[in-house]
């Protein structure tokens, strides 16, 4: 499996082609001829990134939504123009049914297009759903720990009226080689310590190669990170690439627990 980074926060690499960054996520997954878009960032930036790179994105069998927040979602937009109507309709859509329903942060809208239906074969699933033999979208994770999972962003349309969104569309994708498991989060919504032990007990392995993605933890609580720190610790993981809503301070402090490795647009990662 090969996963390239085509979007992430920090382009911090001087090697050529210089590629952009943007406040997102957009990583694609390759395995067995199968091309897999897991998220599209909120802008152009995963098609532009992808043209330097010289990644052809015309084949893409499935496109994976972590959630339904625009920095992961608004991509598509230029994923249609780019492709057209008629291609993007064979293409198989999975997400969370809330990752597709109306949200709003204060004022703002930040869903998800409204006529998503339309553009591919849209495939909703609060289960697991396996995309290949190896590949896992969890679905809606359970959030049992004390100290994550437990806040709300903004506001989502349940029964007519708004009501607070704790993100339950919040998921990851997991894939299972012969050696343990590699993690691929969005936002961690739910909680980074959640994800992987629900990837655990759905594949039924408890040996972590790596968890890259967003772990949502900014200007988080010593406490959150300590908790976080340690059940990390218990994992591991042979290394980890927090990313996109991971700030510095947090990524500084999982360090002292487990092995931390830098994200940027480009970078690609390749397991068995
Ligand atoms: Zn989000
Ligand atoms: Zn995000």
């Amino acid at each position: 499996m090969k996963l390239t980074v085509l979007v992430d926060n920090n382009t911090n690499d001087f090697s050529e082609p210089f590629l952009l960054g943007e406040s997102g996520l957009s990583y694609l997954i390759e395995i067995d001829g199968t091309q897999i878009l897991f998220d599209t960032g909120c802008g152009d930036v995963f098609l532009r990134n992808a043209d330097a790179l010289g990644i052809d994105l015309t084949h893409l069998d499935m496109l994976i939504l972590s959630h339904g927040h625009e920095d992961h979602t608004w991509g598509i937009d230029s994923l249609i123009k780019r492709l057209g109507q008629e291609h993007t309709r064979q293409i198989k859509l999975i997400a969370h049914p809330h990752a597709l329903m109306p949200k709003w942060f204060g004022e703002e809208q930040i869903a998800i297009r409204n006529d998503i239906h339309e553009f591919f074969s849209v495939q909703e699933s609060v289960d697991p759903v396996w995309l290949t033999a190896q590949i896992c979208f969890l679905g809606q994770i359970p959030r049992e720990n004390s100290w994550e999972g437990k806040q709300a962003v903004g506001e989502r349309m349940q029964d007519g009226v708004r009501v607070p969104d704790l993100v339950e569309d919040d998921t990851a994708l997991v894939y299972k080689t012969a050696d343990g498991l590699v993690i691929i989060t969005g936002c961690s919504h739910a909680g980074v310590c959640n994800t992987i032990a629900y990837a655990k007990s759905v594949c039924a392995d408890e040996r972590i190669l790596d968890v890259i993605g967003g772990f949502h933890l900014l200007q988080a609580d010593q406490a959150v990170l300590q908790q976080t720190g340690d059940y990390l610790a218990t994992c591991r993981p042979v290394v980890t690439h927090p990313c996109h809503c991971t700030d510095l301070s947090a990524k500084i402090f999982l360090s002292q627990h487990v092995p931390v490795e830098e994200v940027r647009s480009g970078l690609v990662l390749e397991f068995d």
